[in-house]
């Protein structure tokens, strides 16, 4: 699996998944910018990573700030091959408690994030007739959960969003996907498990042997190599045909 040369965006660069997929895509030889909305941590995994990586500033909600993290990519490295789709946050609370606010918030980062950072690359993709689309997707885009009523909505609306892409962007060599993993532990995950156990009445222990690893087959956590991978399979794939698809990666715990 390489990437050769390939230019990759990859959102929500700076923590967990998407730093992991960051350090896989550079191991492959890809060009990487870590994309977020924390500069600093986007920053110290640039450096770590190398030369040949940058850090550009992002809040994935605000099209301008897209535009202009776009923007720098094309300028720095001419292009853009790979866009990860990845900046994400969570937030544990019944549909009733939510504010508007939060909903929309949510929403915008996942669903918002995932459409303008699409917005912005794809006239580049088309110009070049390649490229590859990922979306960070979840167990929680094909299955329900109590407790995340927004994040839930916005990951189910990333495979609508991913299927239409593929569907305008297929004639014109642009593939997209969407990758769902399970549970991994990243501090989005960390900050979770008690405001779940809260919410739920049960253990820490019971949300993390229960609700994050009773379905899986062998009791583990997927882990960001594991889902940095996948998102390697998916972005070095050398055809044009796995396009479209929602790709599970959970120890089990849903199997499609
Ligand atoms: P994380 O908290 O470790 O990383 C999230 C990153 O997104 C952070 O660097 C943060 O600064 C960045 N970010 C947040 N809001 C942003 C914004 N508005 N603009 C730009 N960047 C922003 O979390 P993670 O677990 O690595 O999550 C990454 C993605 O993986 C998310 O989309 C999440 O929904 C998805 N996911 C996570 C799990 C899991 O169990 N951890 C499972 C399935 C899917």
């Amino acid at each position: 699996m390489t990437l050769n040369g390939k230019i990759c965006v990859v959102t929500g660069g700076a923590s967990g998944i998407g730093l992991a997929i960051a350090k896989h895509f550079a191991g492959a030889g890809g060009k990487v910018a870590l994309a977020d909305i924390d500069i600093e941590g986007a920053e110290a995994a640039a450096d770590e990573l190398g030369q040949d990586h940058i850090a550009v500033e992002m809040d994935v909600t605000d099209p301008d700030a897209v535009q202009r993290g776009i923007d720098k990519v094309v300028d720095t490295f001419g292009g853009v091959d790979v866009l990860v789709s990845n900046a994400g946050v969570q937030m544990v609370k019944r549909v009733e408690e939510f504010e508007y606010a939060e909903w929309n918030k949510i929403i915008a980062i996942h669903l918002g994030g995932a459409f303008l950072t699409s917005k912005a690359v794809l006239p580049h993709m088309y110009r070049q007739g390649s490229g590859t689309i990922l979306f960070m997707g979840s167990v929680h885009s094909l299955e329900a959960s109590a407790l995340k009523a927004p994040y839930v909505a916005a990951k189910h609306g990333l495979l609508g969003l991913a299927r239409t892409i593929a569907k305008e962007g297929g004639s014109k060599g642009v593939r997209t996907n969407v990758l769902c993993p399970g549970f991994v532990k990243t501090p989005l995950v960390e900050k979770q498990i008690p405001e779940q156990a809260k919410d739920l009445g049960i253990s820490e222990e019971e949300v993390i042997n229960e609700v994050m690893l009773g379905e899986t087959v062998d009791k583990e956590f997927t882990t960001v190599e594991d889902v940095a991978q996948t998102a390697l399979f998916l972005a070095s794939f050398p055809t044009n045909a796995l396009t479209g698809q929602s790709i599970v990666v959970s120890h089990g715990w849903r199997m499609d």
